[in-house]
């Protein structure tokens, strides 16, 4: 900036405003004359004046600040599946949207992020999508404000049997009778055990889940793992319906949940699927419930348990998987948690096996759409994307060849074996849990062994 006394200029020749900029006739600056088209300035640009209302609406709900923070980069934009599936979709289009006057709370946009995190990961201004979507949620569902039906009914089940399907407790436990080995229920015989297995909605209810839970309790068997079960104590994890805007129910199964634990003796705590994972490790310690509050337990996904085995399974696996397979990562255990060697050191192990990579892996890790409360809304996102998530991964797996798409999430095999039909892949793909592999490798045991 020039000093004062150093700047001289004369009356300003104004240009005619259509040319959009102003010129002073003569000045000197530092002594040097700038006369002339060298102080030609434009005109300053008008600025649009916004109404942030809805901007700051939200933005004022606590977790969800950063949606402010974005400057429109367009980073996010590419690493957004639900946008890669023709949901126009993404940080900095829900930031435009605001600006521009879209109420989030009246648009489908509040509904459709996934909390996969792969904006996040990419994002300069750490706009965090995963703690402003459940936030916002959070909102809409106290205020009543165009909640989806199909998630007011999944509140509801939960709320009512512990677990999003709407089944009764009494049946968590039907799946062990066809394992082929005994199972302890830990409410029933409640000594010591080195592992207490969190099963899971999906592996203890849905059909294909349950095959997944069967295998389990035979790898652990053969492996000789002392471990037993809640049963029909045991309720939902919570994550999805955290994730989904019910932090109150999140927090009352959770709570149920810890006291369970509270009742046994165990070495650690083994989980079927990442969400569980994720909610016990990362969310029930800011729990506090009853006597004990927040508390911490040690917690692994199956995947990670097993892979510190390796050495003990590998010779256990006498059958050949001569098949090329390739892997999803699930979010809440690759992107949120950091591990992607576990289950790829599991399929490592099998015999036979030809591994491929699919092109979005680890990090960059596709999305299967499930999570963040997307399990449950399939049908509300097919009316704003163009496909479904599992759809696009599942073109995805088949063009690198694989036949088998390999998961270790309970929700995908459901959500990728539909996606394998209505893509009309029947036949060319099949989807099963890593479990499934390690178990069909291994000598049968006892009845009801697949
Ligand atoms: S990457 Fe971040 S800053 Fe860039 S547009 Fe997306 S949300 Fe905004
Ligand atoms: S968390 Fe995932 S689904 Fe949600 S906006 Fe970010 S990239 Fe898209």
């Amino acid at each position: 900036m020039p000093e004062r006394s150093t700047y001289k200029t004369t009356t300003a020749r104004r240009a005619p405003r259509d040319e959009g900029f102003v010129q002073d006739e003569q000045v000197i600056l530092e002594g040097v004359d700038i006369s002339g088209q060298w102080n030609k300035m434009y005109e300053p640009r008008e600025i649009v004046d916004y109404d942030l209302t809805h901007l700051e609406e939200l933005t004022a709900i606590p977790g969800a600040e950063s949606m402010g923070w974005c400057y429109q980069c367009a980073q996010c934009i590419p690493a957004c599946p639900v946008d890669t599936a023709g949901g126009d979709y993404g940080p900095r289009k829900i930031f435009r949207r605001l600006q521009t006057g879209m109420d989030l709370f009246d648009h489908q946009d509040m509904w459709l992020c996934t909390s996969c995190q792969n904006c996040v990961r990419v994002c300069p201004k750490e706009v965090d999508m995963v703690e402003i979507m459940p936030a916002a949620r959070a909102q809409a569902v106290l205020d009543g404000r165009n909640v989806p039906g199909e998630l007011l009914e999944m509140f509801q089940n939960v709320a009512e049997y512990g677990n999003p399907m709407g089944e009764s407790a009494r049946r968590r436990t039907r799946w062990t009778r066809k394992a082929g080995v005994d199972i302890r229920l830990l409410p029933k015989n409640p000594g010591p055990v080195d592992v207490l297995w969190f099963v899971g909605d999906y592996y203890a209810f849905h059909n294909r889940g349950v095959d997944a839970a069967q295998a389990m309790a035979r790898v652990f068997s053969r492996l000789g793992v002392d471990f037993g079960i809640l049963g029909v104590d045991e309720r939902t994890d919570g994550d999805s319906q955290r994730l989904a805007g019910e932090p109150g129910l999140f927090e009352e199964v959770a709570e149920h949940n810890l006291e369970q634990f509270g009742k046994y003796e165990f070495g650690k705590i083994v989980v079927s699927g990442p969400h569980a994972y994720n909610a016990i490790k990362n969310e029930y310690p800011r729990v506090s419930h009853g006597k004990t509050g927040g508390d911490t337990y040690p917690v692994e996904h199956y995947t990670q348990f097993l892979a510190q085995q390796v050495d003990a399974l590998a010779p256990l696996l006498s059958g050949s998987f001569a098949r090329k397979v390739t892997f999803h990562d699930p979010c809440y255990l690759g992107r949120h948690n950091g591990e992607y060697d576990a289950p790829r050191r599991l399929l490592e192990a099998v015999p036979g096996i030809e591994f491929v990579e699919m092109y979005r892996c680890k990090a960059q890790g596709y999305c299967c759409g499930g999570g963040g409360g997307g399990m449950w809304l399939d049908g509300f996102a097919a009316e704003h994307q163009m496909e479904r998530l599992s759809e696009n991964r599942v073109k995805e797996a088949v063009e690198v060849g694989a036949e088998v798409l390999a998961v270790c999430c309970p929700y995908e095999v459901s959500r990728f074996e539909d996606a394998v039909k209505s893509t009309d892949n029947d036949g060319k793909l099949e989807v099963l849990d890593i479990i499934e592999i390690l178990d069909a490798c291994m000598e049968p045991i006892g009845e009801g062994v697949a």
